[in-house]
């Protein structure tokens, strides 16, 4: 099934529906946001890097920054911050390599975040279904340590993007926004807990239901 271009949702809503689903839902149904710290240095490094001016014409190899990716198979849209096309030796029968990177602030941890990762995977989606040549390698670029990490892109990765870009469409389609769960080092470090709200009070019930208790008690 293919998506209509205004279906389409931005790859990194992806990321936000994997750290909290009532996060994308906030953002992508309500149309909320909020910066902190960690939105602004992400901004800011994205900011220096998303140049489509800076692209470079190399003898084996074109760099293309900040290049605008579309996947009606996927329903998605958004940028890649570099994807680099290489020309193999011509002993290879590979016509071209094609690496995708993205950019991160802050430095690798050990095992490296399934937000990113699925990203990244969902860039490399968009770049096979336009060019129709499938992306060999997939970096994330840290801006603390200046190093790229290679993701690889195997069967498992995918798979379980496939699986997230489903769920993700399929929670927009409903237009409700889930109940938060509060987890106080995920919703501490999330940008839109003065809009979330996850420690407030909520009733359990709709008034239709509680009206209705009231009746049942009596009778
Ligand atoms: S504050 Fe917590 S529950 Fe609310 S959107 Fe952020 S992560 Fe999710």
């Amino acid at each position: 099934m293919a998506f209509a271009e205004d279906e389409c949702l931005p790859i990194s809503a992806l990321q936000h529906f994997l750290f909290c689903e009532r996060r994308a839902a906030l953002i992508h149904i309500e149309g909320l946001w909020a910066s902190n710290q960690f939105t602004v240095e992400g901004d800011h490094l994205h900011t220096r890097v998303d140049d489509p001016s800076a692209s470079e014409n190399r003898a084996a190899a074109k760099i293309v920054r900040s290049l605008g990716l579309c996947s009606l198979r996927h329903g998605l849209v958004g940028k890649a911050d570099l994807v680099e096309f290489i020309r193999p030796p011509e002993s290879t029968d590979v016509e071209y390599e094609i690496h995708v990177v993205e950019y991160k602030r802050g430095k690798p941890k050990a095992k490296l975040d399934l937000p990113f990762r699925v990203q990244l995977c969902a860039q490399a989606f968009c770049i096979e279904d336009m060019l129709g040549y499938p992306v060999t390698a997939a970096f994330l670029y840290f801006g603390m340590t200046r190093r790229r990490v290679e993701v690889p892109l195997d069967e498992n990765l995918r798979q379980t993007t496939l699986n997230t870009i489903e769920r993700l469409h399929a929670l927009i389609a409903t237009g409700k926004t889930p109940l938060p769960v509060y987890k106080p080092r995920k919703c501490k470090a999330c940008s839109l807990i003065d809009l979330c709200l996850p420690t407030a009070p909520r009733p359990r019930t709709t008034a239709r239901t509680y009206l209705q208790s009231l009746f049942d008690e009596t009778e």
